[in-house]
């Protein structure tokens, strides 16, 4: 195999992977995923990506509670964060951000709970990943007043906020939503340049292109980057190999 791929955002500590995990890393070998990067969503979904991590190699966790569980964050989960952070192979604060299309909590808590994980990755000099939907406009606005590095993961809006974010020093996450052809991604990539893309899954969610509807996995990266290729007209090889610097780049891995 003449390239090498990152998937920089995979939950293999999902239910849906449970008793494959070995298989589904297995499989995105094959598929050229050399790099593997596991986000937590809440407390107990970070310690497991930090013992997915430290299992495997050349897979890496992040620990982090995302907007949908702000709800129960609280100094007891962010002191456990902050000890889980220093883990091995822990490279990110993540995921965390706001979700104003779900609005599972609160929307001051989700901005509250944001900001004070925002703070725990500077304190710490760590990246984090980020994640937005409905919310683009308060999430630029409140990453703007921390000194942080990081990727809006999953990103789907136009190529406005896209330059908005690398102009910030922020990656732009591209998943299998770039596959569809209806997505804001699907039109804005083109102008987005690749010194500023990283590659996801967002697996088991967000399948991309032929195999919609599917349960998703990390192999499937390669449907993303050629995709992006296709849409930008550069090669396959191209398309992995930046992404994979980009990700090395921010992570350090
Ligand atoms: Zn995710």
């Amino acid at each position: 195999m003449n390239f090498k791929i990152c998937d920089s955002h995979c939950h293999l500590q999902d239910r849906r992977f449970r008793g494959e995990v070995e298989e589904v890393i297995r499989s995105a070998r094959e598929s050229g995923v050399e790099k593997i990067l596991v986000p937590g969503w809440d407390l107990r979904s970070s310690r497991e990506a930090v013992v997915i991590s430290e299992k495997f190699d050349d897979v890496y966790s992040a620990c982090g509670v995302h907007p949908h569980d702000a709800k129960f964050y609280n100094d007891s989960v962010e002191r456990e964060i902050i000890k889980l952070s220093k883990s091995k192979n822990v490279v990110s604060i993540g995921e965390i951000g706001l979700d104003y299309y779900r609005d599972l909590s609160p929307r001051n808590v989700q901005k509250d709970v944001f900001e004070r994980q925002l703070r725990v990755a500077e304190e710490n000099d760590l990246p984090v990943i980020i994640h937005t939907r409905d919310s683009i406009e308060d999430t630029i606005e409140i990453v703007t007043r921390f000194n942080c590095k990081g990727v809006f993961h999953a990103f789907d809006y136009t190529k406005n906020f896209a330059m908005k974010i690398i102009e910030m020093g922020y990656f732009i996450g591209v998943g299998g939503v770039v596959t569809y052809p209806n997505s804001k991604i699907f039109s804005s990539i083109k102008e987005i340049p690749l010194t500023s893309v990283l590659v996801e899954t967002d697996a088991p969610y967000l399948t991309p292109q032929p195999h919609r509807g599917r349960r998703n996995e990390p192999s499937y990266t390669k449907y993303v980057v050629k995709k992006i290729a296709e849409l930008k007209s550069k090669s396959f090889e191209e398309v992995a190999e930046k992404t994979y610097n980009n990700t090395k780049k921010l992570f350090g891995i």
